[in-house]
């Protein structure tokens, strides 16, 4: 039998003026179709206590159709997932209910409560930047990842958060099993500032440049933004090109870390890294006072404030909770270490060998020289190795 597992993929959408009136539309549509069903529900338990089931609602689509016939103009199937999204509510509700929970009822949504519809039946991949969606329309999609081969689509839901429209496909692909029978070797990984990470096997991973190049245009169009007049057209438009940028910016960072770590655990079961405190890196350093003269000294916070924005591109610690679940669907380990003099200690010979951050190259009177980076990663995985063997 071939394992499947679930994923979702979600893109920003850029619906015309008149998709959105027509998505909005079908929202209103939609959330009276799920009131009346949950009212009908709710007066047949009280009249003589029985239940009306999904496909008895079902069957009255048609019927409503006919009835009100602006109800043609939405997919059925998007019509069927409202009807299934209010029967899966009630029986959750009931499921809680017998488990001695006290859950709340399904709730009647209120206006500006609905802001999604789902195509369960969706197999189409974006074309040409393009979503073909039935009955709305072609909607220009930002595909800034590619759904996998493998992957089966499986549904398309369309929704509207905080003003912005999003297509979000849930897809079905198999479970790489055999990568979990072999035997990879451990890896350490050390967390720089220069290379994103140096690893034990002697490999290094830099921080990609053009996420430096985005950041530039960022600031520009924030200071466009800041000298443009509120409610101008103008304003409007730098507006959302600065979000977009936005979006941008964080799609390519987090794709980069889903690539990095995927890398990582297809050549390792196990990887170690140093645990760190981020947030005490970003800050910002406090003045110094020099003591004779009370005067302000050079603190090092520009230089700081470099290597701070270099910490917050890379996006550390979600790179780390990016390997810890992905870790956890393919059965390997991510474990954290102490940081103890990883980047002094000589891997080869166990001496310490002082160096100051701007050294970058480990030099031991042992003969072991190595970039301090590779040096500090296989310390990591050498203490890795030692707390696990103690803890078995
Ligand atoms: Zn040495």
């Amino acid at each position: 039998m071939e394992l499947l597992t679930k994923k979702s993929f979600k893109y920003r959408i850029y619906p015309t003026k008149s998709q959105v009136s027509t998505l909005e539309n079908q929202f209103s549509m939609c959330r009276h179709l799920y009131n009346w069903n949950l009212a009908e529900r709710i007066d047949a338990y009280e009249e003589d206590e029985t239940t009306i089931s999904y496909n008895q609602q079902q069957n009255k689509l048609p019927a409503l159709k006919e009835e009100r016939p602006w109800f043609k103009s939405i997919h059925s199937q998007v019509l069927q997932d409202v009807l299934r999204r209010l029967d899966k509510g009630y029986k959750s509700f009931f499921r809680r209910v017998k488990n001695g929970e006290t859950p709340g009822f399904p709730k009647f949504k209120k206006r500006g409560q609905w802001n999604s519809i789902t195509y369960p039946q969706y197999q189409k991949r974006p074309t040409n930047s393009c979503i073909a969606v039935s009955k709305v329309g072609n909607i220009e999609i930002v595909y800034h990842r590619d759904i996998p081969e493998e992957a089966n689509i499986k549904t398309l839901t369309i929704t509207k958060e905080a003003g912005k429209w999003f297509a979000c496909f849930s897809v079905e692909s198999p479970v790489a099993t055999e990568l979990k029978q072999d035997q990879l070797p451990p890896v350490g990984i050390d967390m720089g500032l220069i290379d994103f990470f140096y690893a034990s096997d002697g490999s290094q991973v830099s921080i990609p440049k053009y996420l430096r190049k985005k950041e530039k245009q960022l600031q520009r169009l924030q200071r466009r933004l800041s000298k443009a007049k509120k409610g101008t057209k103008r304003y409007r438009k730098i507006l959302r090109a600065l979000q977009k940028c936005h979006y941008r910016v964080k799609c390519q960072r987090n794709d980069f870390l889903h690539k990095k770590a995927n890398e990582l655990l297809n050549k390792s079961n196990t990887i170690f890294h140093e645990k760190l405190v981020v947030q005490n890196m970003i800050r910002r350093p406090k003045p110094k006072q020099d003591e004779e003269t009370g005067k302000y000294l050079s603190n090092g916070a520009s230089t700081k404030a470099g290597l701070n924005k270099s910490i917050a591109d890379a996006g550390w610690s979600r790179f780390f909770e990016f390997l810890r679940y992905k870790a956890e669907r393919l059965c390997k380990q991510v474990v954290s270490v102490p940081p103890h003099y990883t980047s002094q200690v000589c891997s080869s010979c166990g001496v310490i060998v002082k160096k100051s951050l701007s050294t970058r190259t480990h030099r031991c009177e042992c003969g072991f020289v190595a970039n301090r980076d590779h040096n500090a990663a296989i310390n990591i995985l050498r203490i890795g190795m030692d707390t696990l063997q103690a803890s078995t």
